[in-house]
């Protein structure tokens, strides 16, 4: 592609000179920010780094430390927000020992919530008033404010941040840092509440509405995006589970074709029917605390049938605002990068990077027939709650993308799946930082040494 200079933006910087940042920083000293990233499933705080000096306006910000706070997603702690407190805590204080004493106050904590938090509506009185009380106390840094991203916000920011880590936007020369116009690639995200699919359609113009225009590093992009709530990989889950209680003679015990054989267990009908998007399916006789045991068979043909379900294309037939109202417009088009909840999965079914629509076909049918026994010694990592699972999400992705997304046998190929965007420059942003991109920007407004824009 073409390189233009931007003269403003990139003005003559020292650390750019010393060409590597590790040395800048060591020169310089550097300046810090902490992201708490709340995703619908769980909470992740990560540690962003710059080099102090004044004249970095270049925007290269380092993740260098990441915690995974344990336990759940901040959503579910909405009738008891204290219990939030001892394992946040826990994490901060790694935090603390990462950033130098006398910059803990000037060190600015930024909360950013998606669709879990989306669902729940209730993101001000836990995401500020809350969590700056369970922060305030006990922590030194400043608590500068929790942001609910919107849909759109939540898919143009995971698009940016691909194509930011792979090196689409800006590109080392001489070491220097230049603004350059390269074809992007879509990004499609799968949370635990929401799916979201974002590209450069082929004519931009025609999708007036949903494209967002985006200004970065002097050139503008037009960016379709589309957030489908109740979409996500958990959120799907329930909508499951309510629909094969529905679908089943007695309430007590239910089979389900997605869940391994032999495998068994009892979930209350809070678990599924809790949510915003399986209230509506709730049964006349709903109680929360009430326990279904759910029975695994592992069908996969019948998982697949009961999976296609969930995306409802009669109910929709003629109506424009439908979700997958069996066409996706504008056709997904050119080269994908599929993370999160896509990469999970695919992983589970040893799959990563290209691969084709028979090889996914065939790996999910085999993974499918497996019975829970045999799984413990296919998977790497065996957790309960996520190995239950993958035959529905492979159920689900396959769903989503051909019928929902109108990928073929042909187009299959340009999805890349993968845990994380990176590339070998120092530009690094980390992984899973999908929804970070968003609350830097807030850090740039701060110091103005930074032009992630
Ligand atoms: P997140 O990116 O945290 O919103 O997660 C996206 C989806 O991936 C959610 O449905 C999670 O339940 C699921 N997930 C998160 N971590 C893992 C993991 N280590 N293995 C399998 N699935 C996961």
């Amino acid at each position: 592609g073409a390189i233009r200079k931007e003269p403003d933006l990139l003005h003559h910087s020292y650390c750019r000179l010393l060409g590597t940042l590790p040395l800048c920083l060591w020169l310089y000293g550097s300046l810090y920010g902490i992201v708490l990233d709340a995703g619908s499933s769980r909470t992740t705080v990560y540690v962003y780094e710059w080099p102090a000096e004044k004249e970095n306006n270049t925007g290269v910000v380092s993740q260098t430390f990441k915690c995974n706070v344990k336990g759940p997603g901040i959503s579910s702690y909405e009738s008891s927000p204290g219990a939030l407190a001892k394992p946040l805590d826990d994490c901060l204080n790694k935090v603390k020992e990462r950033i130098p004493v006398h910059l803990h106050k000037n060190t600015s904590v930024y909360l950013g919530a998606t669709a879990g938090m989306r669902l729940l509506r209730y993101a001000s009185p836990l995401g500020k008033q809350c969590l700056f009380h369970l922060l305030g106390d006990s922590q030194p840094f400043e608590f500068r404010g929790a942001q609910i991203i919107t849909g759109p916000e939540e898919g143009v920011y995971g698009w940016i941040t691909a194509n930011y880590l792979m090196g689409n936007f800006l590109e080392v020369c001489w070491n220097e840092f230049q603004p350059v116009l390269k074809e992007t690639m879509g990004a499609l995200d799968l949370g635990g509440a929401s799916t979201q699919i974002s590209f450069i359609p082929e004519d931009p113009e025609e999708h007036f509405n949903s494209t967002l225009q985006v200004k970065l590093y002097g050139y503008n992009y037009n960016v379709y995006t589309h957030s489908y709530q109740c979409y996500g990989r958990d959120e799907a889950e329930k909508r499951l589970l309510a629909l094969l209680l529905q679908k089943s003679n007695t309430s007590a015990n239910v089979d389900n074709p997605c869940y391994p054989q032999n495998y068994n267990t009892a979930l209350t009908m809070k678990y599924f029917f809790g949510s915003l998007c399986t209230q509506s399916l709730r049964p006349a006789n709903y109680h929360p605390n009430q326990l279904v045991n759910f029975h695994g068979t592992g069908k996969p043909g019948l998982c697949q049938e009961m999976v296609s379900l969930l995306f409802n294309f009669t109910a929709c037939r003629g109506r424009e605002d439908c979700p997958f109202n069996g066409m996706h417009r504008p056709k997904a088009k050119g080269n994908f990068v599929a993370f999160s909840g896509f990469y999970y999965t695919m992983n589970a079914l040893n799959l990563s990077g290209h691969f084709s629509l028979d090889d996914f076909n065939s790996s999910m049918w085999f993974f499918c027939s497996q019975s829970w026994a045999q799984l413990q010694f296919m998977l790497p990592k065996f957790e309960e709650i996520y190995a239950r699972s993958y035959c529905f999400s492979a159920n689900f992705i396959y769903y989503l993308l051909v019928h929902g997304y109108n990928f073929n046998a042909e187009t299959w190929p340009q999805i890349h799946f993968q845990k994380e965007v990176s590339n070998n420059n120092y530009l690094l942003l980390g992984d899973e930082a999908t929804r970070t991109v968003f609350i830097l920007t807030q850090l740039t407004h701060l110091y103005n040494n930074l032009a992630l824009w």
